[in-house]
């Protein structure tokens, strides 16, 4: 059954705090609703499921996914409840930017936690970047995927004699994969990357995107395998049954679980109350820019991070109908905290950053100067913002039976379908974490939630509210 109205079903007095808004803004990914965005398999709730999935978003549809595909759906019955449309909250509204992590926080990582610790992130995204381009050509999944060069720009002297610094540090440690790096400073660099003022540019390997078609592809793909999914839905609490497994409750009555995954992302703590200082709900904004009819630009076929000369941070996509995907500017809008932090309001913009990308190509961009670029439609995003900025995978610590799947910042892209699919694991053959292959500091773990809790800052770590988080491209 469908929906018509696109409208949540209930949820409607308000939006209580850590759930999602009921009315998300429009943006350019969603102006054409797939038919599957309001679907409900059933008119009622089923009765049972072996498995319930919290979140209909990248990170509950692809464990469905792997759950069904890699361990045969016939013998487990999994239903996903969504509080809103499918793929409505923060894969559905962000900037369609798959850039693995090559030397970004990775230093960070490796300072907390040892050299390989540091480097395996960076080989799981890439390996996970892989991955999702085999499953795009084997599942034929019209996405728009493309393979690029992500260029890193640094316009500040400053900010790119630290990035050679990192660079030189990372090719000291001789990861192969930084053999897919190039870093060029000085002169060279504007010329390379057409960024007016770039002190020093560097480029690797990356994806780009259109995530929401991308999930309901595979929405389309777990439903044919029997997977039961309920929009429009939001669990509101779960409790363990005394006659065993868990009560789900929602807004259209309960259903029960025998296991339950959250994979609700920045809203993980409205059901799960013990994660309320590790992942936290915090808004960013994107936007698409077209270039007017008849008009000229040069093409740009890399995606970008660009950083201006103040150290605002951009990730820019380009699009092969000639349009651009940019979004950021999170120095803008940092000391308006009480319109990003712990925030869910995505049916509205940031103030203060909502005019940021106005005339953004011309003044950013060589060549471009007269192209007429304007930014064509804005929306806001809400990110599950991580303490210490590595998302929570696994069993939830003292709980039986509950997993954990959230907390992805600025950067699930990347990261969430290698990580489903060891999650996975974990739901269906009781793997242990340190079995799946997840990098080690993606575990959820007592000492990380309780480390958030007391709100320590260690050994002058940048851990400390998950404002980390908010330089993540
Ligand atoms: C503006 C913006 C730009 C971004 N750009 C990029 C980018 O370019 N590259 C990148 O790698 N990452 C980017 N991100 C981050 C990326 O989108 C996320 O990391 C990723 O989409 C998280 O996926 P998810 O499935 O965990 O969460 P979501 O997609 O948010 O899915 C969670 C789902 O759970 C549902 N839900 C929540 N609570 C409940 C409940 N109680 N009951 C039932 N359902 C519930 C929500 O409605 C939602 O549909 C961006 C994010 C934003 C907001």
């Amino acid at each position: 059954m469908t929906l018509t109205n696109g409208t949540s079903a209930s949820h409607t007095a308000g939006t209580p705090k850590c759930f999602p808004s009921v009315t998300p803004g429009d943006t350019f990914w969603q102006n054409e609703k797939d038919e599957l965005h309001d679907h409900r398999s059933t008119e009622q709730l089923p009765e049972h499921s072996d498995i319930v999935i919290v979140g209909a978003g990248y990170a509950g549809v692809s464990t469905a996914y792997h759950l069904v595909k890699d361990h045969g759906h016939a013998k487990k019955s999994i239903t996903i409840l969504e509080a809103r449309g499918a793929c409505s909250g923060a894969t559905g509204r962000n900037g369609g930017h798959c850039r693995p992590d090559f030397y970004g926080h990775i230093p960070t990582y490796m300072d907390r936690a040892g050299a390989r610790a540091g480097a395996e992130i960076a080989e799981f995204e890439i390996a996970t970047l892989r991955a999702m381009k085999k499953l795009i050509q084997e599942e034929n999944i019209d996405c728009d995927f493309t393979l690029a060069r992500s260029i890193d720009v640094w316009c500040n002297a400053d900010a790119a004699k630290k990035a050679k610094a990192v660079y030189d540090r990372m090719l000291a440690e001789k990861f192969e994969y930084m053999e897919d790096v190039i870093f060029y400073e000085g002169e060279k660099a504007e010329g390379i990357c057409g960024v007016k003022g770039a002190k020093a540019c560097a480029s690797f390997t990356a994806g780009t995107m259109w995530p929401y078609k991308f999930i309901m592809h595979l929405v389309r793909l777990v439903l044919a395998a029997g997977v039961n999914l309920q929009t429009h839905t939001p669990v509101t609490a779960v409790k363990p049954d005394p006659q065993g497994g868990y009560t789900v409750t929602t807004s259209r009555g309960t259903t029960h679980a025998t296991k339950v995954v959250y994979a609700n992302n920045a809203y993980v703590s409205g059901v799960l109350p013990q994660y309320k200082k590790n992942i936290i709900p915090c808004k960013g904004i994107c936007c698409r820019i077209t270039v007017p009819e008849g008009a000229k630009a040069p093409l740009l076929n890399n995606s970008y991070i660009n950083r201006t000369e103040d150290n605002t941070l951009s990730y820019l996509i380009p699009r092969s109908d000639g349009s651009i995907v940019v979004g950021g500017a999170a120095a803008v809008f940092r000391s308006s905290e009480s319109q990003w932090y712990d925030n869910v309001d995505d049916s509205i913009l940031i103030e203060s950053a909502k005019d940021y990308y106005t005339d953004y190509m011309q003044k950013t961009y060589n060549g471009w100067e007269e192209s007429g670029a304007k930014v064509d439609q804005i929306w806001s995003g809400v990110m599950g913002y991580s303490y210490d900025s590595n998302p929570h995978i696994g069993v939830v610590p003292g709980e039986q039976d509950q997993f954990i799947l959230a907390g992805f910042n600025g950067h699930g892209m990347p990261v969430i379908w290698l990580s489903s699919k060891g999650l996975a694991k974990i739901v269906m053959d009781d793997l242990k974490f340190e079995e799946t292959g997840l990098p080690r500091l993606f575990e959820t773990t007592q000492f990380r939630i309780d480390r958030a809790l007391s709100g320590k800052v260690e050994d002058g770590d940048i851990l400390g509210s998950g404002k980390f988080a908010a330089t993540r491209p």
